[in-house]
């Protein structure tokens, strides 16, 4: 159990800070006993704390460091630190000091500990010089920019304070990101935006396809960036497109079906604007005329009710609702009227967001939104894979964006090839292996049509998911997941640690992966362990005693 001593206005921080390294804690209680004692607070009466393992957070000197002969050398403010050969960002205050001890974490810039480790006895003093909380406030808030989209910054603090504990040889219980049965979580979802080439007639969508489909297709091809084939699907397209207008050609954009075929055996989630020639505001104003659709919910219910039928989850793509709740629930409504879902999720068009939009989101009902992330660039926006809840929320949890295909393969965004797209998502999925999290894709209806084409990508990448351990699942249903994950409570039982779950509301009856749990430094448990943990389903409530290595059921 770790004992946590914090700043009462950082209370929420902790515990979502705790939801996300799903880990037996409670704030600090002098009668009580602790392995770990986390301080995030300058208070030198817990000093005298049993805990084997006492971490200390602070981006500035304390009363502790005094006490400990800590001398600080330098006060810093953003900047990154090198944790283990890879970087860790920190956007707060920070200190750099004359360490007695082992070095954990260095100042990028000065090469000096920002962390270090002084055994003494049986004890550990970690000194940490940063301010874990506010970084995390600043995640959760701000985000990252994307230059540091790329670095899973709230993963890498979990993974500080887990190696910390680990190393220091005390028992750690978990139950990490990773469903049963799967090595991480891939969410495959998809922004309907275009859903039909008719709607534009002699506008700026029909001549941008143009133009790129007959231009751009060539240029790609003496670049060597689009293969021969995709030029002639494309031409064959442009030719087609006076009987697409006259009614006598398919509508080459209206087939995104074959979404369904592509996800054959797996689950996703459609977007679908509500309603048409809406640009929506901002609080300043009308939003952009260019950011109205063509087309609004009604115009492709038949579609949407095929996806229905199909198992697929249909969300709102929200116009409004992010800044108003009344028109998030006529939105909402619009949607829902036409699919007979309920409490459904939500991405806003073109990732509007502002600080108020997950309260406003939830007031309207919503259950979840999936706004969160770069529309320039691919990565963590929150520095983490996992869903979380917003500060300001009582229900609604964010399941942040990572990788959208226009960001991909814009010229004005990362401009990549195939070739890099796919490395660029293999880091991602390399984290979130090493992590656990959900991957939420956002792949557009009209993108595996003409002149896109990338179809074929989209296939590939999905193939390459599955075969490396993913379960690629619906928004709604990895909310659900990590909803269950929530869920779960650690108690004290005796001496030992009850894991029981508070409720078992999984939404809609829906058939999710289950929950995995992971100790460290557990005798028995771990003794036969290659690795440095050992994993066991979380079977009904359990109690681990504590002086045995055993996971006895209930
Ligand atoms: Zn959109």
């Amino acid at each position: 159990m770790i004992g946590v001593v914090a700043y009462p206005g950082d209370y929420v921080l902790v515990r979502e800070f705790f939801e996300l390294f799903k880990t037996p804690w409670e704030f600090y209680r002098s009668e009580e006993q602790y392995e770990v004692l986390l301080c995030a607070r300058e208070d030198v009466s817990v000093l005298g704390a049993s805990a084997k393992l006492v971490v200390v957070y602070a981006g500035q000197e304390t009363l502790l460091d005094e006490v400990d002969k800590i001398e600080i050398t330098s006060h810093r403010k953003r900047g990154a630190l090198s944790y283990k050969g890879g970087r860790l960002p920190i956007y707060g205050n920070h200190i750099t000091f004359l360490t007695k001890g082992i070095s954990l974490l260095k100042d990028e810039e000065s090469q000096q500990a920002v962390g270090s480790l002084v055994k003494s006895g049986s004890k550990v003093v970690a000194r940490i010089g940063y301010d874990l909380f506010q970084e995390i406030r600043v995640l959760l808030t701000d985000g990252q920019p994307p230059e540091n989209a790329g670095i899973p910054t709230l993963e890498l603090h979990i993974a500080v304070l887990r190696d910390l504990i680990v190393d220091s040889d005390v028992p750690l219980v978990e139950i990490p990101p990773i469903p049963e049965g799967h090595t991480f979580i891939a969410c495959l979802t998809h922004d309907v935006d275009h859903p039909s080439i008719r709607q534009h007639k002699w506008d700026p969508t029909m001549f941008g396809f143009l133009y790129r489909a007959v231009i751009g297709s060539i240029l790609g091809v003496l670049k060597g960036r689009v293969p021969v084939r995709h030029l002639c699907t494309n031409w064959a397209a442009v030719a087609r497109l006076p009987f697409i207008y006259l009614g006598i050609a398919k509508d080459i954009w209206y087939e995104f079906d074959r979404y369904l075929a592509i996800e054959k055996d797996v689950d996703s989630t459609f977007f679908a604007l509500p309603f048409k020639n809406k640009p929506g505001r901002l609080a300043s104003g009308l939003a952009p005329r260019s950011r109205a659709s063509g087309y609004g919910a009604a115009d492709i219910a038949e579609r949407l009710q095929t996806f229905v039928s199909a198992g697929r989850e249909i969300g709102l793509h929200g116009i409004d609702a992010w800044i108003d709740s009344a028109k998030g629930q006529e939105e909402m409504a619009q949607i829902t009227n036409i699919t007979g879902g309920q409490n459904i999720g939500v991405r806003m068009h073109w990732l509007y967001f502002d600080d108020h939009s997950p309260l406003t989101l939830e007031k309207a009902g919503f259950s979840y939104d999936s706004t969160v992330g770069y529309n320039q660039t691919i990565g963590y926006r929150t520095g983490t894979a996992q869903v979380y809840k917003p500060l300001q929320t009582t229900s609604l949890l964010e399941l942040p964006l990572h990788v959208m295909d226009t960001a991909l393969f814009y010229p004005d965004y990362l401009n990549l090839t195939f070739e890099e797209a796919d490395r660029r998502i293999g880091d991602i999925v390399n984290y979130a292996r090493q992590f656990g999290g959900a991957v939420t894709f956002n792949w557009h209806d009209r993108s595996i049509a003409p002149e896109r084409l990338w179809g074929e990508f989209y296939a590939g990448l999905i193939c390459e998911l599955k075969r490396k351990g993913a379960w690629c699942s619906s928004a709604g249903s990895v909310v659900s997941w990590f909803q269950y994950r929530r869920s779960v409570v650690f108690k004290r039982a005796g001496h030992g640690l009850e894991v029981a779950r508070t409720k078992m509301d999984i939404a809609s009856g829906k058939n999710v992966p289950g929950l995995r749990l992971r100790v460290y430094n557990l005798g028995k448990a771990c003794e036969n362990s290659s690795q440095r943990y050992a994993d066991s389903t979380l079977n009904g409530d359990m109690i681990i005693s504590p002086d045995s290595s055993l996971v006895i059921h209930n």
